[in-house]
């Protein structure tokens, strides 16, 4: 469970400005899928339109089979974690920050985390899952701030994770960190990650390259280093400099 289908997706915040343009994209069950491109190139666009955040588009997408708009609220918000740009922490325990407010378990606010590799630095901290977060408690690095995402974002059970990595202050501590996580929850569920540092998506079953609203490559990170003065071998070079 946790399939997507994209079949002719056309999209366009303005009349006459298309953004996306005709995307077919399957992405399967328990999945690794990494989305990356240059900025303006619609990676957040499309990001948007799983996640229902506008009106159904041109085109259709579904999950297992299902299209988005006729999926009821609650299965939507049940299938679907989101891991945003910049998390934000409650002013409350590592615990709370987890479970948000759902009857959990300690046990099961320690499974989401370990599944996140959270648990480890979580209980590195003074007071470990009852230390304060957010405003006025513990300093984390945006790494930890972003396993904090998506321990969260899994503590819901979702089927599919999104993830829009955070751009600013990204150091390589962090970025491996992250990589780690979303590497060792291949299989568990379908993970769609739109990266900034394309180091974060290496190990993604499949990395899509969208150029202007189109797909223009895809494949594994070694089949697009592959395609001599391609997309994605340009992106990659930038950013060994
Ligand atoms: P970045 O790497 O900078 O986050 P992106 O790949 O996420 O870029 P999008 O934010 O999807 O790119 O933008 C795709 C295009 O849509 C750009 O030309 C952008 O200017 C335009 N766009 C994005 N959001 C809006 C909006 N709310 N209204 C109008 N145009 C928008
Ligand atoms: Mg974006």
């Amino acid at each position: 469970e946790g399939a997507i289908a994209i079949e002719h997706l056309d999209f366009g915040y303005l009349p006459g400005r298309q953004v996306l343009h005709g995307l077919d994209l399957r992405i399967a069950a328990g999945s690794f899928h990494g989305i990356v491109g240059h900025t303006g190139s619609g990676k957040s666009t499309l990001l948007s339109l799983l996640l229902r955040f506008y009106p159904a588009p041109a085109g259709s997408i579904r999950i297992d089979g299902t299209p988005v708009d006729a999926i009821g609220e609650d299965h939507f918000r049940e299938a679907v974690g989101l891991v945003p740009q910049e998390p934000f922490l409650l002013a409350a325990s590592a615990r709370e920050n987890i479970a948000m407010g759902r009857a959990m378990t300690d046990e099961q606010v320690h499974e989401a985390a370990r599944a996140a590799h959270a648990h480890d630095f979580i209980m590195g901290l003074e007071h470990g899952y009852d230390t304060p977060l957010g405003e006025g408690g513990a300093r984390l690095s945006v790494g930890q701030k972003q396993l904090i995402a998506i321990a969260r974002a899994l503590a819901g059970k979702p089927r599919i994770l999104f993830l829009d990595e955070a751009t600013s202050h990204i150091d390589s501590e962090t970025e491996q960190v992250v990589q780690r996580a979303l590497s060792g929850l291949r299989g568990q569920v379908t993970i769609v990650a739109i990266a900034h540092r394309l180091s974060t998506i290496r190990e993604a079953d499949r990395i899509v390259v969208l150029n202007h609203g189109r797909i223009a490559e895809r494949g594994t990170h070694g089949e697009l280093m592959a395609i001599e003065g391609g997309l994605y071998q340009r992106l990659y070079l930038l950013q060994q400099l």
